[in-house]
C-alpha cells in the first residue's frame, strides 16, 4: 500500500495567510471568512475520509492519491477529490461534507439540500461530477481495459441521503471498507503488473498540474511584518541579533520566520530581495537581512546587488534544518 498525505490545498493556505493579516474593518473580510470557513469544512471531511483509507486492509498493492488536478483534450481541469488506483480496477471518489437532506432527482439532474429548518437549496450534482471524472479517465487509460468505478461519499454523519438514482453508488464513509472488498471480489483478475502500476501513478502525478491562486489582494490591506501568535497576529515582532521579539507580550521566536514568510510568499510574491525582505519585515539593516537570506540557503539569481531569492514550495519544510 501506497498512501500519499493530504496536503492543505493552496487556497486555503492563502485564505489562512490572508485572514491573520487583513485589516480589522475590510469590506471583504466576511466574504474571505465564509470562503475558508466552506473551504475548511471540505477538507475537514476529507481528511476524515482518508482515515477509512488508512484502515483499509488488502492484500494488494494499492495507492491514494489525493486532490489530483489534470487536464483534458478540450483544456478543462478535472479536480479529483481521491483516486484509488490498483491492479485490478480504478476508483473516482467525490467526497461531499454537507449536511441535511439530499434529494438527486434523475431526471433533471438537479440536486437539492433541505436543510433542519427547511430551507431548500440546490448543489452541483456529485454524480454528473463523478461521471465526468469516470468519462475522462476512460480515455486516459484508454489504451488497457481498466474497469473504471466511481462513488460519491459523504463524510458528515448526519447527512440523509434521500432519492437517488442508482448510476453511481452514493454511501456514508464508513461504508467504504465493504465499498472496496465489493470491488475486489467483483474484479478478480488484475490488468496490469505491479511494474506497471507504479508507471501508471507515476504518469498521473506527472500529469498532475498544481493549482495556483489566481487572485491577488493588495498588500495595503494586510498587516506586514513577522505577527506575533500570542497576540492574535495584530503585532508585528521585531528583529534582533536574529530572534523575533514581540514588544507587546515578549514572545521571542526564530521559527516564527518561517510562517511569516511562507505569508509573503502566498499574498505578495514566490520571490524576494533583500530590500523587499527588510520593507515588508520591518529590518533595518541590509546586512541582517542578508544574513538572514542567506542562512537558509535559498535558491537565488542574479548578481550580489540585485540577487533575487526564490521561496520553495514547501517552505517550511525547507527552512526547518536551518533554525
Ligand atoms: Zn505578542
Amino acid at each position: 500500500m501506497n498512501f500519499v498525505i493530504r496536503e492543505k490545498p493552496l487556497k486555503l493556505l492563502w485564505l489562512e495567510a490572508l485572514l491573520r493579516r487583513l485589516h480589522e474593518g475590510d469590506s471583504e473580510l466576511r466574504y474571505y471568512s465564509e470562503q475558508f470557513r466552506r473551504l475548511y469544512a471540505g477538507f475537514a471531511g476529507e481528511q476524515r475520509v482518508d482515515r477509512e483509507w488508512d484502515e483499509i486492509i488488502c492484500p494488494n498493492t494499492f495507492f491514494v492519491l489525493h486532490n489530483i488536478v489534470l487536464e483534458n483534450t478540450a483544456k478543462h481541469f478535472h479536480q479529483v477529490d481521491t483516486l484509488f488506483v490498483c491492479k485490478y480496477f480504478i476508483l473516482v471518489v467525490e467526497i461531499k461534507n454537507i449536511n441535511g437532506r439530499l434529494d438527486f432527482d434523475g431526471a433533471t439532474y438537479q440536486c437539492t439540500r433541505t436543510k433542519s429548518d427547511g430551507t431548500v437549496e440546490g448543489f452541483p450534482n456529485a454524480i454528473t461530477q463523478i461521471q465526468r471524472h469516470m468519462q475522462f479517465f476512460k480515455t486516459f487509460f484508454k489504451n488497457y481495459s481498466f474497469p473504471i468505478e466511481g462513488a460519491v461519499i459523504f463524510s458528515n454523519p448526519s447527512a440523509i441521503i434521500a432519492n437517488h438514482p442508482n448510476t453511481v453508488p452514493i454511501f456514508h464513509v464508513s461504508g467504504l471498507q465493504s465499498h472496496i472488498q465489493h470491488l475486489f471480489t467483483k474484479y478478480t483478475k488484475p490488468v496490469i503488473s505491479d511494474e506497471q502500476l507504479t508507471y501508471f501513478v507515476q504518469q498521473i502525478k506527472a500529469r498532475h498540474q498544481p493549482q495556483e491562486v489566481l487572485s491577488h489582494i493588495d498588500s495595503s490591506r494586510f498587516r506586514h511584518g513577522v505577527l506575533c501568535p500570542k497576540c492574535h497576529y495584530k503585532k508585528q515582532m521585531l528583529f534582533y541579533r536574529g530572534i523575533w521579539k514581540c514588544v507587546v507580550c515578549h514572545y521571542v521566536s526564530t521559527e516564527i520566520f518561517a510562517e511569516a514568510l511562507l505569508d509573503y510568499r502566498l499574498l505578495v510574491s514566490r520571490t524576494i530581495t533583500n530590500s523587499q525582505l527588510r520593507a515588508f519585515f520591518g529590518i533595518d539593516s541590509s546586512d541582517a537581512a542578508l544574513r538572514l537570506l542567506r542562512k537558509f540557503q535559498f535558491p537565488s539569481t542574479g548578481t550580489t546587488k540585485n540577487r533575487v531569492y526564490h521561496l520553495p514550495d514547501n517552505l517550511i519544510e525547507f527552512m526547518k534544518p536551518f533554525f
